[in-house]
């Protein structure tokens, strides 16, 4: 079914962000809502540094339904909302804004995060499940954040994340691990403790861009040694979909799971909250399959 035409009942979302032009989510989207036949268009909303306060109140003005935020964005736009869900507060970074609206037209923008559920929703649709596992996190940036944040709601037994600045993931430890200290550790990233802590782990989590075009010969794991045949990989990067990791972790007999299912599943979650109407995954992958093979 081809798109609705654009009238006066159209309904707007985007993906406020700088820059934007790269990005795979309007196509994602706007396949979604011609799958579900919705008068729904999604926008690239390219907003400089400094200006992301006045383009989310502008959202409302417009009479925009919610938008996606990306870098430099993620963080600065906080100030500019009226409700915070749990998790993105948890977090300290929006992805997604929801624009509400009462019977008197008063607007409200709620700022959500859809990362760490689509990071665990990726996991559980591959058939694993988070519950009591043992997990090495390398990287603690902001995805490596909301990976943590979804594997302690999920109840992991034990998630370790390494890193090269270890001050990093001390910090994301004392800011998620408060109530589970043991449960959630930091080392500094290095082979000999990559090596040790994932022969006794049950998934391991690239959060890193190592490995992502144009590097596509990087990989955190050394070359010439074989993963855990009964391990878990995910990794995060999506561009190229096949990593050197993954083909590592294939070739060592290992489960490889690639980041695209995650960027699906979030932006899935912000369809669902955006339209009420339940996305259409398989659609959606497709078509950053297709953009990713250009
Ligand atoms: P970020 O906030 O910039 O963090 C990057 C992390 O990678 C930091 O921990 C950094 O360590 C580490 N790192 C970078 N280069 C490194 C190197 N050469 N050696 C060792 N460590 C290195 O980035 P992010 O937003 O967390 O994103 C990380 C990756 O996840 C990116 O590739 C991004 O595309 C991907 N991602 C995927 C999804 C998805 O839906 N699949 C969602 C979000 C992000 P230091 O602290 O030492 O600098």
């Amino acid at each position: 079914m081809p798109l609705t035409p654009i009238d006066g009942h159209t309904q707007l979302v985007g993906l406020i962000g700088w820059p934007v032009e790269h990005s795979m989510s309007p196509a994602m989207h706007n396949a979604a809502f011609e799958a579900r036949d919705l008068n729904w268009r999604y926008l690239p909303l390219p907003v400089p540094p400094g200006r992301v306060e006045a383009a989310a109140r502008g959202l409302a003005a417009l009479g925009f339904r919610g938008a996606n935020l990306t870098v430099p964005h993620k963080r600065s736009v906080l100030q500019a909302l009226d409700t915070i869900a749990p998790e993105a507060k948890a977090l300290g970074a929006i992805n997604t804004i929801v624009v509400e609206r009462d019977a008197e037209g008063t607007t409200t923008l709620s700022g959500h995060n859809t990362d760490a559920a689509g990071f665990i929703g990726a996991l559980r649709a591959a058939g694993f499940d988070p519950t009591g596992s043992s997990v090495v996190v390398v990287g603690a940036g902001g995805a490596a954040r909301a990976v943590v944040f979804g594997l302690l709601k999920a109840e992991a037994a034990s998630v370790l994340v390494l890193n090269r600045t270890l001050e990093r993931a001390r910090a994301l430890v004392a800011d998620l691990g408060r109530s589970s200290q043991s449960i959630l550790r930091a080392e500094v990233l290095d082979e000999e403790t990559l090596l040790e802590t994932v022969r006794a782990a049950d998934l391991l989590v690239n959060a890193t861009p190592i490995g992502m075009w144009p590097r596509v010969d990087a990989s955190i794991w050394p070359v010439e040694i074989p993963l855990p045949s009964c391990l878990t990989v995910f990794d995060l990067v999506y561009n190229p979909l096949e990593t050197k990791l993954l083909r590592q972790a294939r070739r060592s007999g290992a489960e490889a799971l690639d980041g695209l299912d995650m960027l699906v599943r979030q932006g899935a979650l912000a369809f669902e909250m955006w339209t009420g109407v339940e996305a259409p995954v398989e659609i959606m992958r497709g078509t950053c399959e297709r953009a990713l093979n250009k």
